[in-house]
């Protein structure tokens, strides 16, 4: 098999996106699935709305374009406020984009009218993350603005939090949020569609104690791809977190002694790793580098010590080791290595547990006399 790749269990993305699904479900919030971390892989895409999710939304047009080419019919909202270079791409293949800019709305308003569409415009609310967002004291007169033009529509309004500031949503923030859905429907009429609440760092709020009020939609990426919420990178209930693996193959094996003398060029503390010291260990050299995805953000298989990386290559220390070249090394990825490598040119994806391909289904552990295989009953 091709190295470096990533394998993807889209089961375990079906049943992530169906358990937060479930469980948002009875509080009245749907799930809308974002693709961006994943370039807008469109099997990934159709995995969550397998599972539930009702829409997906996309920060970058380019991958819009992917999910479209691929045969992907659902509701798609752009998540980043559109550039106004690509309003025409916009409302050709999305229904619906977040908006903080009047200019844009207008152009954008333009676009549809020439194109006979109407594109729905949800407006994002600035509610501290200091990303992108309308001020709550302008909300009302942009809104009122929007109803007046032709060729959009005000669909709703949303959120974003822990984004930039990496602080989670308080309750408090998240009704304010919803009284001021309310006031704007006092003013412009009962409107709003959508009243989005934020992304996966939401799910403590959602599914804690308090009441979730009016907010009827939460933007989920993380949560689903890597079953972890993202302020805390604490495991969400029974999520998987291991859908995404990274393999990457060994190009060299030497055993040194320990300790391995290292010259400090450079005495910064960045360089410096701690490693085992007992016994004699190996170093490992992997075909997989920085050119790929986030080093940092890699997780280790047990046993194993981050020596360094360089732009093609991951040196590795392990104590015991059989491994020789070629030998394949698995890591998990945290969202940042996951969405660097999703772009890699030289990553390959591997998708399992395709429903379209009816492939064999993945066999946890020792399973070298048994495979579990497709029994097609029509
Ligand atoms: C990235 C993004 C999301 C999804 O965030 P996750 O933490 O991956 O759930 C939702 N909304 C907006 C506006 C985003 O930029």
């Amino acid at each position: 098999m091709r190295c470096p790749r990533i394998e993807v269990d889209l089961s375990k993305i079906r049943r992530n996106t169906k358990t937060v699904a479930r469980r948002l479900g009875p509080l009245g919030i749907g799930v809308t699935g974002v693709t961006k971390a994943v370039c807008g892989h469109p099997a990934i895409g159709q995995a969550m709305l397998d599972g539930g999710a009702l829409g997906l939304a996309e920060a970058r047009i380019s991958n819009v374009q992917r999910l479209r080419q691929a045969g992907i019919t659902c509701p798609v909202t752009l998540i980043r406020t559109p550039m106004l270079s690509q309003v025409d791409e916009v409302v050709h293949f999305c229904e619906a984009s977040y908006n903080t800019e009047i200019a844009v709305i207008a152009a954008l308003a333009s676009v549809a009218i020439s194109k006979d569409k109407i594109h729905g415009i949800i407006l994002m609310v600035e509610m501290g993350d200091q990303r992108d967002g309308i001020l709550p004291e302008n909300l009302a007169d942009i809104a009122q603005q929007v109803m007046k033009m032709t060729g959009v529509v005000l669909k709703g309004i949303g959120a974003n939090f822990a984004c930039l500031s990496g602080v989670a949503p308080t309750a408090s923030q998240m009704a304010t949020l919803a009284t001021l859905a309310n006031e704007l429907e006092g003013v412009c009429g009962p409107v709003l569609k959508t009243v989005s609440g934020g992304n996966s760092a939401n799910l403590p709020w959602a599914l804690g104690e308090q009441t979730t009020g009016r907010i009827n939609d939460l933007r989920l990426g993380e949560a689903i791809l890597l079953g972890v919420e993202p302020v805390s990178g604490d495991r969400i209930g029974k999520m998987h977190t291991d859908a995404f693996t990274l393999v990457a193959e060994v190009i060299e094996t030497e055993t040194k002694p320990t300790p391995f003398p290292i010259a400090l060029v450079d005495p910064t503390l960045a360089r410096l790793h701690i490693v085992p010291t007992s016994g004699a260990t190996t170093r490992l050299i992997l075909a997989i580098g920085h050119q790929d995805t986030d080093i940092s953000g890699l997780s280790l298989p047990v046993g194993c010590a981050l020596i360094g990386a360089t732009s093609d290559h991951l040196v590795i220390e392990v104590n015991r080791c059989t491994m020789k070249p070629g030998s394949e090394v698995r890591f998990q990825m945290n969202y940042k290595a996951l969405m660097h490598a999703m772009a890699a040119p030289d990553i390959e994806v591997k998708l399992l547990n395709d429903p379209l391909t009816k492939q064999p289904l993945q066999i946890q552990g020792k399973s070298e006399h048994l495979t579990l295989v497709w029994k097609n009953l029509a």
